[in-house]
């Protein structure tokens, strides 16, 4: 049985004081459910999310940090910062990233070789773009990507992966893939990894789903073999449409 998992991700959204209150309605307000609930709330708050949910099951994650373990990378946020203030799961990989800050394939590999090599959790998050899709040429990008980053990994670091399958066309469009189209680049994500690997990893491992999942459209796509969860945005930051797409899981 897979590990399902919601996640939040809260982007550039929110500052103490509201980061403070959603958090309070979703704890208080969190449903019965068999997946791991997740919020990734700005650097500077993430220290008050973890002392805010000490008592909650939700799991206070990172939206990114710097490959290096420490010295002159101004701005930047180490994994060790992140462990040390009892954050041990990040985001690597969004689109928002590569797109906006030039995070490359290559620059990525490192990030996700620092995350394991100080026991985080990696929520790895790849997908193509609006005219890889026109071209037929969404297999190809997927391959390439989670190859880039993740194939040079040892077996048993596959524990500390979940993949994010984010179409970038989707992402903040209000445009979902659909659930078919949501399956079939699982499947191929699935079937890549165990010939890279094997098919116990390749089962095991956690995709979630992102791109403009809403309360609407959250059970049809969850409900797909190969979709084990969501990774939320712009949802995630309304507390009755995280809980509806936590209930739809
Ligand atoms: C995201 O940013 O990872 C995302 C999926 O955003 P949205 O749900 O707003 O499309």
């Amino acid at each position: 049985m897979r590990t399902k998992i919601v996640a939040g991700n809260w982007k550039m959204n929110n500052n103490r004081q509201q980061t403070e209150e959603l958090l309070t309605t979703l704890s208080a307000r969190l449903p019965e459910t068999n997946a791991e609930v997740m919020v990734a709330p700005a650097f500077v708050n993430l220290e008050a999310a973890t002392k805010k949910l000490s008592d909650s099951s939700i799991e206070v994650v990172a939206q990114n940090m710097h490959f290096a373990d420490s010295g002159a990378y101004t701005g930047e946020v180490s994994a060790a910062m992140l462990q040390s203030i009892g954050v041990h799961t990040v985001i690597l990989g969004h689109s928002e990233r590569r797109a906006s800050f030039g995070e490359s394939d290559e620059l990525l590999a490192k990030k996700v070789a620092t995350a394991i090599k100080n026991k985080m959790r990696i929520i790895f998050c790849f997908g193509e773009e609006l005219q890889d899709r026109r071209a037929a040429k969404h297999f190809e990008v997927v391959k390439r990507q989670l190859s880039a980053a993740l194939f040079s990994l040892a077996p048993e670091a596959w524990g500390q992966i979940v993949l994010a399958y984010e179409p970038v066309w989707a992402i903040g469009t209000g445009e979902t893939a659909s659930p078919a189209q949501a399956q079939e680049m699982h499947a191929f994500i699935r079937k890549t990894i165990s010939g890279a690997f094997n098919e116990s990893i390749a089962n095991s491992v956690t995709i979630l789903y992102g791109g403009s999942v809403k309360p609407d459209n959250a059970g049809e796509i969850f409900s797909q073999p190969d979709v084990d969860g969501g990774l939320i945005g712009g949802a995630s930051l309304v507390a009755d449409d995280f809980i509806a797409i936590i209930n739809a899981i």
